[in-house]
């Protein structure tokens, strides 16, 4: 792990291994219902080989939990629920053998891919996320709207000394995402690249992590604060969907030689995104998919075959994906802007980004 530069702020929390009876929880008892803070037990004496107790006291909001709540996609979550996937905290007990993978007193985080095999084809190639077995925090496996989450040790991340328990959160699903995302597009330096969604919580750490790859970034979003914050971050060009008339032809123009960028990554759950996208992309462009709408793309098989277009689905990252985006972040090279709430604020945040008003990420203080 490279030495780190920023120095972290310390939660004296953080020290605190004792574990008490009871804890709150957010609680989502039935599809499309409500969340509710309630008193919930700890499971810190049933705890199975390879588990890990963990004391979150931070975890981000991502658009993912509200699907998850709403019952947006073909697979259902389990109910009653406790959402969230973005869970920065402290190991405080560990099951048989979870040892192996972490100490109590770790700093660490909890990520959508709760635990996987290990053992398929698919995560000995590093698809941890494509394993047949793959449990999801927050959606199949109890998340991070909790004070004390049970993990698997194997899929913990490792918080880096120099990046702290609040600011490391947001990048364990969205960073985490997207740095996998810029991968997925294969861009080379000086290539454009547009950012569906660039003043969104997986969007605004995109342009940092496609900017520091030496991409040119556009950003797309709506509203003066998303346009701030894209432009600060890094995007040289910023286009505002609800006022841009004709965006594929904007977007065209925005890119360097006019033939339009390299790659766009959607960052957006916006089935019409995807169908621009595919307009305004150059010949032999990739579409980055990410963003998560209920829908179908709807690629025209010629336009698709004589741009020679790629499609490509990213989904989060693996544990090494991981690591490396919390270890650019620890050198001080991308920053998640984020506002903190309280746990009871839950409901009132899931209203907010329903209707599209949060800028960055909002990241709940788990004791309050
Ligand atoms: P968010 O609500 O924080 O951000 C979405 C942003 O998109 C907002 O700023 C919104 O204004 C903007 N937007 C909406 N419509 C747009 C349009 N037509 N053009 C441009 N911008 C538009 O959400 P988030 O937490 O960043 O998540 C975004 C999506 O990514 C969700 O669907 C989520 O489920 C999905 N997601 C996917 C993965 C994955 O592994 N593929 C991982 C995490 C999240
Ligand atoms: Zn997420």
């Amino acid at each position: 792990m490279p030495a780190a530069l920023s120095k972290a702020k310390v939660d004296a929390r953080e020290k605190e291994l004792k574990i008490p009876n009871e804890q709150k929880a957010a609680i989502c008892r039935e599809k499309g219902g409500k969340v509710t803070i309630e008193n919930a037990p700890i499971r810190s004496n049933e705890l199975k080989r390879g588990e890990a107790l963990v004391r979150l006291i931070y975890s981000g909001v991502c658009h993912t939990d509200l699907h998850a709540i709403l019952g947006d996609w073909p697979i259902d979550a389990k109910m009653p629920l406790i959402g969230g996937h973005e869970g920065a905290g402290v190991v405080v007990a560990l099951g048989e053998g979870a040892d192996e993978f972490v100490k109590k007193g770790d700093r660490v985080g909890i990520k959508w891919i709760a635990d996987s095999c290990l053992k398929c084809d698919f995560c000995r190639r590093g698809h941890e996320p494509n394993c047949p077995d793959a449990q999801c925090s927050g959606y199949t496996w109890d998340g991070t709207f909790q004070q004390y989450a049970v993990a698997s040790a194997r899929h913990l991340s490792h918080i880096p000394d120099g990046l702290d328990l609040e600011s490391a959160s947001p990048l364990l699903c969205a960073g985490v995402t997207v740095y996998r995302a810029v991968k997925e597009a294969k861009l080379l330096p000086g290539n454009d690249v547009v950012i569906i969604g660039s003043g969104g919580g997986l969007g605004h750490l995109a342009v940092q992590y496609a900017s520091n790859a030496g991409a040119r970034v556009i950003g797309i979003d709506t509203g003066s604060e998303k346009e701030k914050l894209s432009i600060q971050l890094g995007c040289e060009k910023f286009i505002d969907f609800q006022k841009e008339k004709d965006l594929v032809q904007a977007v065209k123009e925005a890119s360097s030689d006019g033939h339009g960028p390299h790659a766009a990554i959607v960052a957006a759950s916006s089935p019409k995104a995807y169908e621009q996208a595919l307009d305004y992309l150059r010949p032999r462009g990739t579409l980055v998919v990410v963003g998560l709408p209920v829908t179908d793309i709807k690629a025209n098989v010629f336009w698709t075959v004589f741009k020679s277009l790629n499609i490509v689905g990213s989904y989060v990252g693996n544990r090494q994906d991981a690591q490396e985006a919390l270890d650019i972040a620890a050198r001080g090279k991308v920053k998640a802007i984020y506002k903190t709430l309280g746990l009871s604020d839950l409901p009132q945040v899931y209203d907010d980004m329903h209707h599209g008003k949060i800028a960055g990420r909002i990241v709940l203080d788990l004791d309050k």
